[in-house]
């Protein structure tokens, strides 16, 4: 097998499906799997795990393996830390796991650099060499990319932009810190900033059943002021983060991804607007805003990226 024909298998490890991908060197899918999650325990998970690669190999060796996690990858020990929705995991070296049950080298990387990695490649950030995604769905992921590389920082924790603090005096978060982004724009954020007004104001959303921001987002969008102020709210507290990260490192893409950016250009218009006035002018000039382009596609194919970096550089 020579360099331009290598495969790869990505896997998305999500907290509900486990998705997988065979991919080439281009980025091109050539087959897929998508299973429930078996998470009852850690030898049911990295069986599952090797099954998939095996089921996606279809008798091709591939090259490496790149694994999508919800957690951060230890830089120094690849170990797996600070993943509370698949705890059976913690503290587990699963490149060594996953190595030894296939037979293919193994990648762990946290599943929103491996997206930021994948948009950076071949979606929103593929024109760029700085690349920023803040993924907006239950929680705020983040991942940054330079020159086609992730920026993991001394140990994997860098990138966390849902645990930038945009409010000082604002709730406690599950990181232990008060009012981090992700408290406020995260989906439990919308939810209780939701209920909140609806207690005491009127609202379309008094009349909507369960809350969830695509709720929220369709109420905006019919003019409904409570619910234009909590789009509002969201789009804010990602701005400033966004305006702290540009003025820390001037970066020329930012990318707007995950199930909340699916409101597309109404929620990004009110990111950026939100992002221009506490971000340097030229700074700001410096970077363009995108919606992510990969969709659910972002996380197989960013960790089969991973396994391709991962290989060439071992062998480099
Ligand atoms: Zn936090």
């Amino acid at each position: 097998m020579t360099a331009n024909t290598a495969e790869y298998v990505g896997l998305d490890v999500g907290g509900t499906f486990l998705k997988g991908a065979r991919i080439d060197e281009t980025g091109r899918v050539l087959s897929r799997l998508h299973d429930p999650i078996r998470k009852e325990s850690r030898e049911a998970l990295l069986t599952q795990f090797a099954g998939a690669v095996k089921t996606l190999e279809q008798d091709v060796p591939v090259a490496g393996v790149g694994i999508g996690l919800p957690g951060i990858v230890d830089i120094g020990s690849g170990r797996l830390r600070s993943a509370p929705n698949l705890a059976a995991l913690n503290g587990l070296d699963l490149a060594a796991e996953i190595s030894q049950r296939t037979g293919r080298r193994s990648f762990p990387e946290n599943d929103a650099n491996a997206a930021a990695l994948a948009e950076a490649w071949l979606g929103a950030g593929r024109d760029a060499e700085t690349v920023l995604l803040v993924t907006l769905g239950t929680g705020i992921g983040g991942g940054l990319v330079f020159h086609g590389r992730i920026w993991a920082g001394r140990s994997g924790y860098a990138g966390e932009i849902g645990h930038l603090q945009v409010e000082p005096e604002g709730v406690r978060c599950g990181c232990g810190s008060w009012g981090c982004l992700e408290t406020i724009a995260g989906i439990a954020g919308w939810v209780r900033r939701a209920e909140t007004a609806i207690s005491s104001r009127e609202s379309a959303l008094r009349r909507a059943g369960e809350l969830s921001p695509e709720v929220i987002v369709g109420a905006a969008k019919d003019g409904d002021a409570v619910a234009l102020e909590i789009v509002d709210d969201a789009a804010r507290a990602v701005g400033i983060g966004v305006a702290a990260t540009l003025n820390l490192l001037n970066l020329e893409r930012v990318v707007i991804g995950g199930g909340v950016a699916r409101a597309g250009e109404f929620i990004l218009q009110r990111i950026v607007a939100h992002t221009r006035t506490r971000t340097f002018p030229h700074v700001f000039e410096d970077a363009s805003f995108r919606l992510a382009e990969l969709g659910a596609d972002a996380g197989v194919v960013g960790a089969a990226r991973v396994a391709i970096i991962g290989v060439r550089t071992a062998y480099a």
